[in-house]
């Protein structure tokens, strides 16, 4: 029986609809500085939060192996997420880490940007981070700041946003969660901002993620809606994906000035491609934003087992995984939320 990792041939584990593991998305923190409705709203993610103590958390070496475990099951891009991840300490050692793992091409990060000085961007990149995707959900101070429930100036982010830009990342990408009612009119003023920047805006259809963002239909601007706003005064047209399983649908200006993205997980599910599993800053594995239970790696990492038998557990866990949420909320017609018996988990425990 082979026991030494590196023994161990890549195999590109799939799943129950033959969706092959290929994306890591880790969640170093469950903390964050901010408070955005659709996610963490400030009413039940207040003071009395009982957020993760710092021994619940996996450390980077944990976090390292798990890496080079996930890697020899095909997973060749990691995000790296929280809550905020720029609030946990020396993340760079991680990203360092995560970058010396054969078989990792790409490294991700989300971030809110609050803490993106010139110097961090710099050490990010420096340490192995490729491509930043910043959320930003309105430039009209009020609604931002509605949204975000937190005392952070927008241009705080404005300015993580410009030092990020001067940075030589593969990609930069600033996501916009809107909501009907809330900031569909800073739409145009989002694409007035970063059209022709090189970075790439994206609009998201907001989801019923979590159990207390207060999601219903009727606060969904819908991918269709996003489109009819932009291309009257900003023409696009559709172009193809970059790769399979994409989950934004990438749109060109017609004027040369870039292109910009719409997520759709509500109207148009994605589903059918989703090769992405979740690590949560405590250690279980997710296989579905929208799940309810994790799978705890902990007890194996502090076992005796060796990476071969986490890996043999991670790749049944793969195997079995038939999760399709947002294609099964569409299929049922109604478009509400499907029916569960227990929570989901939150996003900020997973990361988006
Ligand atoms: S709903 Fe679940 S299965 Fe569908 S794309 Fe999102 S994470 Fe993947």
């Amino acid at each position: 029986m082979i026991t030494d990792l590196n023994e161990v041939p890549r195999t590109a584990v799939t799943d129950r609809f033959h969706r092959p593991l290929k994306d890591l998305r880790i969640s170093v923190t469950d903390r964050c500085n901010f408070r955005c409705g659709y996610c963490m709203p400030k009413d039940v993610f207040g003071k009395n939060h009982s957020f993760l103590s710092s021994n619940q958390l996996l450390g980077y070496e944990d976090i390292e192996r798990l890496v080079r475990i996930f890697s020899k099951l095909g997973v060749r891009k990691i995000r790296l997420t929280g809550g905020e991840p720029l609030l946990r300490k020396d993340l760079e050692d991680l990203v360092s880490k995560i970058a010396g793992v054969a078989g990792i091409v790409d490294i991700a990060l989300t971030t809110n940007a609050s803490l993106l000085s010139h110097a961090r961007a710099v050490s990010l990149y420096e340490a192995g981070v490729h491509r930043l995707n910043i959320s930003l959900d309105a430039l009209t101070p009020e609604i931002y700041e509605k949204i975000n429930q937190v005392p952070a100036p927008l241009e705080d982010i404005l300015d993580g946003i410009e030092n990020a830009l001067k940075v030589p990342y593969q990609a930069i990408k600033i996501n916009m969660v809107v909501q009907k009612g809330v900031n569909e009119c800073d739409i145009l003023s989002m694409c007035e901002r970063f059209r022709g920047t090189g970075a790439i805006l994206r609009f998201i259809e907001f989801m019923d993620v979590g159990n207390h963002n207060r999601w219903n239909l009727d606060k969904v601007f819908t991918a269709k809606e996003m489109a009819d706003v932009i291309h009257p005064v900003y023409p696009i047209e559709p172009i193809k994906a970059n790769y399979r399983g994409e989950v934004s649908k990438r749109w060109k200006y017609l004027d040369g000035q870039g292109e910009v993205g719409i997520i759709s997980s509500i109207t148009q599910p994605f589903c059918g491609d989703c090769a992405r599993a979740r690590l949560s800053a405590k250690g279980e594995v997710y296989t579905c934003l929208f799940a309810s239970a994790g799978y705890d790696l902990r007890p194996l990492l502090d076992s005796q087992l060796d990476d071969t038998e986490i890996l043999q557990k991670l790749h049944h866990l793969w195997q079995d995984r038939k999760d399709r949420y947002s294609m099964d909320r569409l299929s049922q017609g109604d478009l509400k939320p499907l029916g569960r018996t227990s929570q989901k988990v939150e996003m900020s425990y997973i990361g988006g």
